[in-house]
């Protein structure tokens, strides 16, 4: 156990006795949560209650979810909320777990849980707006409606490896077909080199 000072070891036993959570004690006076939790159990202090449900968010997700965006021209919306630190995804937590800014936009429009990967689908960098958003069947049908319109439509019905079209057609943001089943494992190829 790293040792720490006496006055921070009085004030961690002060805390512990008002059942303050050992992260929040460690935050309290600048040591590690791990340190902390140690010295808890030391002090011969009980792990602190589960905060009450008066303490969690009353907020709904949705709500919670707003408060974290901004309105931006043409009707589009900004995240103001956190980005994860190693991909820069934005995340937001409610009552405990996290989403991903998107999921919960899509969750939003639609009232169920997406399929796949949640891309917004406008030109608005970083766009969360429920409106803009799309799960993978949705941005494959989105998009090959753009290709039909566009004349880029295929009428072949398995690529050149014999992926059916009917399951792995796949459509880039310009309209332009490709195999999502060939794409795979390009991509499978390229990390592994
Ligand atoms: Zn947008
Ligand atoms: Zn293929």
């Amino acid at each position: 156990m790293r040792p720490i000072a006496q006055a921070t070891l009085d004030r961690l036993a002060e805390l512990f006795a008002q059942d303050v959570t050992s992260a929040a004690a460690a935050r309290a006076v600048g040591i590690s949560k791990s340190t902390a939790t140690a010295y808890r159990t030391r002090l011969g202090f009980p792990p602190a209650p589960p905060r009450s449900a008066a303490n969690r968010s009353t907020l709904t997700l949705e709500q919670k979810w707003r408060t974290y965006t901004r309105a931006a021209e043409g009707g589009h919306l900004e995240w103001t909320g956190r980005h994860r630190a190693d991909t820069g995804v934005m995340v937001m937590t409610h009552h405990g777990r996290e989403y991903t800014a998107r999921r919960v936009a899509f969750l939003v429009r639609t009232g169920r849980e997406p399929e796949g990967t949640v891309t917004a689908e406008c030109d608005h960098l970083g766009c969360v707006a429920p409106a803009c958003v799309e799960d993978e069947p949705g941005r494959t049908r989105a998009r090959g409606q753009l290709a039909a319109v566009l004349g880029l439509a295929t009428p072949l019905t398995e690529c050149g490896r014999g992926h059916a079209t009917a399951n792995h057609r796949r459509y880039d943001r310009d309209g332009h077909p490709y195999c999502g089943a060939c794409r795979a494992l390009t991509d499978a190829r390229k990390a592994a080199a």
